[in-house]
């Protein structure tokens, strides 16, 4: 299928591995111009010239924390006008609660919550005047089912989800859409660090945690990000217009929901 969306521009923020690259792929095999992101410079550069080699997409690289208001200075000077928006950052750390200081749940408000409204508000009313916008923010299958350990991720990400769900409807009319993609367990860097954290606290190796962990999935398996980057790719497409306001699971049906 043909999405449509050749020569958009993309800002994909926290882009040089994972989720957020895959995003950043999915988008250049469309003809999309894509702005990558990250705090480290190699790992983007790297997957820049991937990107670049496979599709021979347009891409810009821009080193930035997306959670500082001076790195989405830098993001927006590279790309002031994105024709998408995927916004994207490190998930908060794994703990108890009672551990957590206000700073901690400041951190992540920031980065889960206030980032990608911020994004969102520098961004979306430049889609509306062109009349297409396509916004997706990477968010965690957390918000429909909490995870314990994870507190900080569950509260963060569902302000932002309570957020968009009112502004989503505001824009729409002007072919302006925002929806949530919610990760469940996708074999990338973060999940092999949260395996290997709860390793070290239940004693056990994170082989175990992630082979135990990969039993609890119906699929039987971890998500491919290439599967989640693809999902992205068709919500950011010119065909998605009517689709918004949506909380999209990829989890190989872990949630065990009807709805
Ligand atoms: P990942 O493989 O660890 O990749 C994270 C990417 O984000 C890297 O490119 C990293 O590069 C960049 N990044 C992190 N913090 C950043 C910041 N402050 N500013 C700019 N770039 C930043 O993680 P992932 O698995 O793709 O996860 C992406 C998001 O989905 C996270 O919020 C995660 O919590 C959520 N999620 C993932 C899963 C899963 O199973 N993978 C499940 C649920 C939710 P630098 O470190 O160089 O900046």
């Amino acid at each position: 299928m043909d999405l449509g969306i050749e020569g958009r521009t993309a800002l994909v923020c926290a882009s040089s591995k994972g989720l957020g690259r895959a995003c950043a792929l999915s988008l250049a095999r469309e003809g999309v111009r894509v702005t990558m992101s990250a705090r480290g410079a190699e790992a983007l550069e790297e997957a820049a010239d991937a990107i670049r080699r496979e599709t021979g997409a347009t891409i810009t690289t821009v080193i930035a924390d997306v959670t500082t208001a001076d790195g989405r200075d830098r993001l927006l000077a590279a790309c002031p006008t994105p024709d998408i928006l995927v916004n994207n950052a490190g998930g908060p750390k794994p703990g108890d609660f009672r551990e957590w200081s206000r700073e901690d749940w400041m951190n992540a408000l920031d980065a889960n919550m206030i980032t990608p409204i911020e994004l969102i508000k520098a961004t979306i009313d430049s889609m509306i005047a062109r009349r297409f916008g396509r916004i997706v923010n990477i968010t965690s299958a957390a918000v429909k089912m909490p995870i314990d350990t994870l507190g900080l991720s569950n509260g963060a990400r569902a302000g932002l989800t309570g957020f968009v769900a009112g502004l989503a409807r505001q824009v729409v009319a002007h072919n302006v859409t925002i929806n949530n993609l919610l990760p469940g367990p996708f074999d990338t860097d973060r999940l092999r660090s949260t395996a290997a954290m709860a390793a070290q606290a239940s004693g056990q190796t994170p082989e175990a945690i992630l082979a135990a962990r990969r039993e609890r999935v119906p699929a039987r398996r971890y998500g491919d990000p290439a599967e989640f980057g693809d999902a992205c790719a068709f919500l950011c497409g010119a065909r998605a217009g009517f689709m918004t306001g949506q909380n999209l699971v990829l989890d190989g049906g872990v949630y065990p929901g009807t709805l």
